[in-house]
């Protein structure tokens, strides 16, 4: 797959009394174009603000973008086939560690979307559920909803209750006190957009569910809710982080199916931010084991979980039995998590490594491609003495 996202060196830290916390450290992964990519570790590894920084979500301060890149190359159309998943469409890449909140704006919902563990949270208890997805639509499709009420921007009717720019003035005709049938007519348009996006996501309902509030539907309902709005302008990336955790089983299964079927429809990559090991290993092409702010391993997912070279990553994916629950996960490696706060030179993990030497408390292991290419992992197991200029006899084996 071509690259969609290039995580590029990402650190992001934190300014706390104790010190400068390191939540992200030098942090490198990539997700292709459509790929469905599964980002793992355990809670405070630095994996939810890694994906929330692809949206400017994390509060800065006290977040500091220390240094590197994520590049985001948007799908374009392409000239000659007007495909938008073409190889010849080219690519407009852009830093996300760059973008203006107002630029974050433009981007949320029409190139990159998240869905979050909590629909709840998420949704705003006051509004119908019909009145938060038409936001998106109101965000990036308001010409759209214009030329498809037969509404010009150019009627002086309109102009005069609004500003000149489209997207203002396409709100200020359902504000408008006059304008009563043009009103209507927009109206109309703007649930039918609505009703679609949530129609996609098997809702029997929609018209109904339009017109109720959040209080009134079931967990698994909400997460509908949030998906269809979510994937409403096919995003060509959607950030799901701990989707399924809030829900029963059944309803789980369910949701992966949908998130999975839209996927392929709206040619949408998907990140997985989960503890969920069985959950990564069945719907993700590729894993990315973070570690202590780290990235430690980033591979396809059946060799990761049949070879995974990191000790950690042995440790984390070699307690998931084939076909079942995970054994004790995480919980199966001894040890803490280090402290993050101004952290030395050092494999972070050599603390609760069984190979560990004195290499690996003195030296940080650098994420090294190794056979197949696209198998890369940290750790000084699988470098040479020689290349690193190191002795030998300080090596892990
Ligand atoms: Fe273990 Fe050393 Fe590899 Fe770190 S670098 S995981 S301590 S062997
Ligand atoms: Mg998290």
């Amino acid at each position: 797959a071509l690259p969609l996202v290039t995580v590029d060196d990402l650190s992001i830290y934190f300014q706390s009394r104790r010190g400068t916390v390191h939540a992200v450290d030098g942090a490198s992964f990539e997700i292709g174009v459509g790929q469905t990519v599964g980002l793992v570790g355990e809670t405070g590894c630095g994996k939810s603000v890694t994906a929330r920084s692809f949206l400017g979500l994390v509060p800065s301060p006290p977040a500091v973008h220390a240094g590197g890149r994520i590049v985001f190359r948007p799908r374009q159309e392409c000239p000659s086939c007007h495909a938008s998943d073409c190889q010849g469409g080219g690519q407009a890449e852009y830093d996300l560690t760059k973008l203006t909140p107002r630029e974050f704006r433009k981007v949320r919902g029409e190139q990159i979307a998240m869905i979050f563990q909590d629909p709840s949270l998420a949704l705003n208890p006051v509004l119908t559920i019909g009145q938060q997805v038409a936001e998106v639509f109101h965000q990036h499709r308001a010409e759209m909803m214009l030329a498809d009420a037969g509404l010009s921007t150019d009627d002086p009717l309109l102009r005069r209750a609004a500003s000149d720019r489209s997207s203002r003035l396409e709100r200020a005709v359902l504000a408008a006190p006059g304008l009563r049938r043009r009103r209507n007519r927009l109206q109309k348009v703007v649930d039918e957009y609505v009703a679609q996006a949530l129609a996609e996501t098997r809702i029997a309902n929609p018209r109904k569910i339009m017109n109720s509030y959040p209080h009134e539907l079931s967990g698994g309902m909400k997460q509908r809710v949030m998906i269809a709005q979510a994937l409403a302008c096919a995003p060509d990336l959607l950030i799901a982080d701990e989707p399924t955790t809030a829900l029963d089983v059944t309803i789980q299964a369910h949701i992966l199916d949908l998130i999975h079927e839209l996927q392929e429809r709206h040619h949408t990559a998907v990140l997985y931010i989960s503890h969920d090991l069985s959950l990564v290993r069945d719907v993700c092409d590729q894993v990315v084991v973070m570690y202590a702010g780290q990235v430690v391993e980033q591979g396809p997912t059946t060799r990761l979980f049949d070879n995974p070279l990191h000790p950690y990553a042995r440790g984390l994916l070699g307690a998931v039995p084939s076909g079942g629950q995970p054994r004790g996960g995480l919980s199966a490696i001894e040890g803490m998590v280090p402290e993050l706060v101004n952290p030395s030179s050092q494999c972070r993990f050599h603390t609760r490594c069984a190979h560990a030497s004195a290499v690996c408390a003195a030296h940080t292991p650098t994420l090294t491609a190794h056979d197949p290419p696209d198998h890369r992992a940290a750790c000084f197991l699988y470098e040479h003495a020689e290349t690193l200029g190191l002795p030998a006899e300080d090596m892990p084996s």
